[in-house]
């Protein structure tokens, strides 16, 4: 009986499912041990003034540095993290890693920005979140004013009264507060007013399309991206936008009154020791497009 039964459910398991499932189970693995091991690290990517090239803030992307497998991408591990629970555990690691580089940047006379943190919707919803932050920040002296915290717009969403109540606790600890990947998450307009962001920052997805100007969608990528600055400005909070990448992107922005950017056009990002030069120059190089 349990032998038919195993055989007709194994039906289900086709072999690349399988190969997935035991993938994602060694990333697991590995993941864990990783966090163990010290094996995540920080980047940092300027949010800059797009007209001067100044940095204004950074935003600390995590990177895992597996012993054999090389510098993995957030992609990859971020995802699997959420699904295990593991991303509570490198929640704390990453907010740990962005205050001790503020102190050690702190202590070597470099002029700093506001590092930005990105929080994914699990962690977003955890409880005592405001506390355990604080307590990090408590424990690096490190003041709420130095850091902010990126939420992504479909993370709010989940439980929108939820979100108000802990997005409030954060802002009332003095942490800036962005709207991440703005535009993909279905957020309705009149949350956007209950939410205690300062900032919103355009997915990349509506930049990428705009400046070449015979590229499918592009008027239409255009129209949203000119409504979402629009939207923002009338409702005080601040504009980023992401990804920018060519010099027609930047100068449509400028034309529609977003002023503050960050890209591969400006800078990739770039672990710690590559940042600080740029910290102490105060800018990004201008760039020769
Ligand atoms: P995000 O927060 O929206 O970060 C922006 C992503 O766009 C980064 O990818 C960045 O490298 C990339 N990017 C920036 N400028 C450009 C550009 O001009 N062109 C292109 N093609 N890409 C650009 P990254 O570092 O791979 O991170 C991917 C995502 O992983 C992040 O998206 C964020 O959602 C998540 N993530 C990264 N670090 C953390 C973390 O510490 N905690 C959590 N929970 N999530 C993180
Ligand atoms: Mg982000
Ligand atoms: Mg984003
Ligand atoms: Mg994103």
């Amino acid at each position: 009986q349990a032998q038919s039964d195993g055989r007709r459910l194994y039906r289900f398991y086709t072999p690349a499912l399988n190969e997935q499932l035991l993938e994602q189970f060694q990333l697991e693995q590995a993941l864990r041990h990783g966090l163990e091991h010290d094996e995540l690290m920080l980047y940092y990517q300027p949010r800059v003034d797009i007209r001067s090239g100044e940095i204004l803030s950074l935003e600390a992307l995590v990177r895992w540095n597996h012993p054999e497998w090389g510098l993995v991408e957030p992609a990859r591990f971020i995802p699997i993290a959420e699904a295990t629970g593991l991303i509570l555990d490198l929640g704390p690691v990453v907010l740990r890693a962005a205050c001790k580089q503020i102190k050690a940047w702190q202590e070597a006379g470099v002029p700093i920005v506001p590092i930005a943190v990105n929080l994914s919707a699990k962690e977003l919803y955890q409880d005592a979140l405001a506390t355990r932050i604080a307590e990090i920040m408590t424990a690096a002296s490190v003041d709420p004013h130095q850091l902010e915290i990126e939420i992504t717009e479909s993370a709010t969403m989940h439980s929108v009264a939820k979100a108000i109540e802990i997005l409030t606790a954060l802002r009332s600890l003095g942490l800036a507060l962005s709207m991440d990947d703005f535009g993909t998450g279905h957020a309705s307009l009149s949350y956007l007013n209950q939410l205690p962001m300062q900032t919103i920052k355009i997915d990349r997805s509506f930049l990428t399309k705009i400046g070449g100007h015979t590229e499918k969608g592009a008027d239409q990528h255009a129209t949203i991206v000119k409504a979402i600055i629009g939207l923002g400005l009338n409702l005080g909070l601040k504009i980023i936008a992401e990804g920018v990448e060519t010099a027609s992107q930047r100068d449509f922005l400028i034309e529609h009154g977003c002023d503050v950017g960050q890209g591969h056009l400006f800078s990739l990002p770039l672990p710690a020791e590559k940042i600080e030069p740029l910290l102490r120059s105060g800018s990004v190089p201008p760039t020769l497009h």
